[in-house]
């Protein structure tokens, strides 16, 4: 791993997502490596030439200084690296992104693939409106294993959801990305169901360097999945999520789940 200590003058920015006003990232790069990671992007913009996850910059912040008009609005932490990945543990970023905005009156999300971030329970408890997000997409670990090497196992992150419930932190799963027949959105759902304040959905999308490795994996692994992947990622179809997408919002209606859907998220415009 080649890891950087630079220094950053903002922690927080204003945000391009269509979900939230602000963003906080305390690192640049994820030790993660999931191998369908979109901000891949981010080592054009930082001069980085190692491969995604085996490169991190610690960012060094003098201050943070806090937006005018944060009251009232939302910051995801984070967008391009995992917020609790296994360097928070020793720099402690994140946390002290949160120590500065724990007594601003916004709405914090927080999404992690980590168990780490069951260290700053305390902390969330001091916010008076913060929900923990949990990125799960199976519940087989040796599937896992393949897209996500280094995040924390099923298990883990299934024992992060309990946990922020048992100490009343509002949580949710966000089952993303799915991957066609490989994601069983209701063996997570049943697995999760007692302890999960809501279910977002996000299909995978493949594009640029990442949609090559993903289907190579898919060809040698799951090679009689292959010839469906080509045709939802090569050809372009789109019948198969447009079924998912109704499949699963009338499960989540008749089980009364609260749901929201992030299929093709390109299409959801800012509230
Ligand atoms: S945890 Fe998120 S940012 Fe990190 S490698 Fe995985 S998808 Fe990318």
């Amino acid at each position: 791993m080649i890891l950087k200590e630079v220094l950053s003058k903002s922690a927080i920015t204003k945000s391009k997502l269509p979900v939230a006003d602000y963003v906080a990232n305390a690192y640049i790069g994820c030790p993660h490596k999931c191998i369908y990671c979109y901000a891949e992007f981010m080592r054009r913009f930082t001069n980085h030439y190692e491969a995604w996850g085996d490169f991190i910059d610690i960012k060094i912040f003098d201050k943070i200084k806090l937006p005018k008009d944060i009251e009232n609005k939302s910051i995801t932490i984070s967008s391009v690296t995992d917020p609790y990945n296994p360097y928070e543990i020793t720099y402690k970023k994140t946390q002290q992104i949160l120590e500065a905005l724990k007594n601003s009156n916004c709405n914090v999300g927080i999404l992690t693939k980590s168990k780490n971030v069951l260290r700053d329970i305390p902390l969330f408890k001091q916010f008076k409106n913060i929900e923990v997000g949990v990125s799960l997409n199976t519940v087989d670990d040796s599937f896992r294993k393949r897209i996500e090497p280094a995040a924390s196992t099923v298990e883990g992150r299934i024992n992060v959801l309990k946990t922020l419930r048992e100490h009343g932190i509002k949580n949710w799963l966000f089952m993303s990305p799915m991957f066609p027949f490989l994601s069983d959105y209701k063996k997570i759902i049943e697995r999760t169901k007692d302890f999960v304040d809501y279910y977002g959905f996000e299909n995978l999308n493949l594009r640029a360097g990442y949609k090559f490795r993903v289907l190579s994996m898919i060809e040698q692994k799951y090679n009689h999945l292959y010839k469906y992947y080509k045709e939802i990622y090569i050809k372009g179809n789109t019948s198969f999520w447009n079924l998912l997408e109704k499949e699963i919002t009338a499960y989540c209606e008749d089980n009364n789940i609260e749901y929201r859907m992030y299929f093709y998220h390109e299409k959801i415009k800012k509230k």
